[in-house]
C-alpha cells in the first residue's frame, strides 16, 4: 500500500464485475491514483488475467472470484480482503445483468427476478456486508447505475427499471449511512463500448440512432467513466458530495 501523494494512497477499494469493461478500467483508474484494488468477477479465468495486466503496471491489487449473487462468495471476497489488507476504504458496486431485450409486457418473471436479484438486491447486499469495515474507515460506495435509470433504453425496460431502482437505494443509503461518515453516490454511463453492449453498439442501425443522439457524436469507452469514479472515492475531491449521481453520456440528457 505505497504510491505515496496520490489521491487513493493508501486506500483498499473492492470493485465488483471488474475483470473487464467499465469495472476493470475504474480498478485500473482507481490504482494508478495510488488504491490497493480488489479485483473480482465470477470466472476465476477472468480474475486471472485481470490481475496479469495490473501486475504488469506494478499496480498494487488482489484477484478474488465472486458472483455477488452468492453470499459466500460476497463473504469470502471481503475476508480475502480484510485478511489481506485489513481494511475496506471503497466499494464500488459494478455488477449487472439484461437478460431480456424485446418489449417489457414479453418478459418473464425468472427473468424479472433475475434482474433485481442481480442488479439491485445483490448491490445492496455487497454494501451491506463492507459496511461495518467501511464504517471503520468512513469510507465510501459508488453503485453503477445507467443513463437508462433517467431515460428507460427501448427494449432494456425492466433492465432501465432496476436501474432508477439503483438511483433511489444510492439516495437511501447515502442519507441513512451520513451519520457513519460513509458517502454513497452512483454513476450512469451512456452507451460505452463493452461486452455487455455488444448487442447495441454492433448493430448498425441501433448504433447511428444512439450516434444521432449524442452530441458528442461517439460512443463511451470504459475509461469514460472510471475518472468520476475517482472523485467520488476520494475524501480531498468529494468530501461534501453524497447520495449524488454523476452521468458520462457524451451529452445524451439525463436530468433537468
Ligand atoms: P462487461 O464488459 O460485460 O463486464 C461485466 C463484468 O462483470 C465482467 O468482469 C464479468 O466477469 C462480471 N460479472 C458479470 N456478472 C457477474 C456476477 N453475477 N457477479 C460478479 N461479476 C459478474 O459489462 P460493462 O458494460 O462493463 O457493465 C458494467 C456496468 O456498467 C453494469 O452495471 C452495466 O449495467 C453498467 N452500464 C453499462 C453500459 C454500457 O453501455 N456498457 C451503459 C450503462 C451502464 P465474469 O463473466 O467473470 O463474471
Amino acid at each position: 500500500m505505497a504510491m505515496a501523494g496520490k489521491l487513493l494512497a493508501n486506500k483498499v477499494a473492492i470493485i465488483t464485475g471488474s475483470t473487464k469493461g467499465i469495472g476493470f478500467a475504474i480498478a485500473k483508474k482507481l490504482a494508478l491514483e495510488g488504491a490497493t484494488v480488489v479485483v473480482s468477477s465470477r470466472r476465476q479465468e477472468n480474475v486471472t488475467t485481470a490481475i496479469a495486466e495490473l501486475k504488469k503496471e506494478n499496480l498494487p491489487h488482489l484477484g478474488v472470484a465472486c458472483h455477488v449473487g452468492k453470499e459466500e462468495d460476497r463473504k469470502n471476497l471481503i475476508e480475502q480482503t480484510i485478511k489481506k489488507f485489513g481494511k475496506i476504504d471503497i466499494l464500488v458496486s459494478n455488477v449487472a445483468v439484461s437478460p431480456h431485450f424485446g418489449l417489457t409486457i414479453g418478459i418473464t418473471e425468472k427473468q424479472i427476478d433475475k434482474i433485481f436479484d442481480v442488479n439491485v438486491k445483490s448491490s445492496f447486499l455487497i454494501a451491506r456486508d463492507c459496511y461495518p469495515y467501511l464504517k471503520a474507515t468512513k469510507g465510501n460506495i459508488t453503485f453503477v447505475t445507467s443513463i437508462g435509470a433517467y431515460k428507460p433504453f427501448v427494449g432494456g425496460g425492466w433492465y432501465s427499471i432496476s436501474k432508477t431502482s439503483l438511483l433511489a437505494l444510492t439516495r437511501v443509503m447515502a442519507s441513512e449511512l451520513a451519520v457513519d461518515g460513509i458517502r454513497v453516490n452512483c454513476i450512469a454511463p451512456g452507451l460505452i463500448k463493452t461486452d455487455f453492449s455488444k448487442g447495441l453498439t454492433e448493430n448498425e442501425t441501433i448504433r447511428n440512432k444512439f450516434l444521432e443522439e449524442i452530441p458528442l457524436g461517439r460512443l463511451g469507452q470504459p475509461d469514460d467513466c472510471a475518472g468520476a469514479v475517482v472523485f467520488l472515492s476520494c475524501d480531498q475531491l468529494s468530501s461534501y458530495v453524497t447520495g449524488e449521481c454523476i452521468s458520462m453520456t457524451g451529452g445524451i440528457q439525463s436530468r433537468l
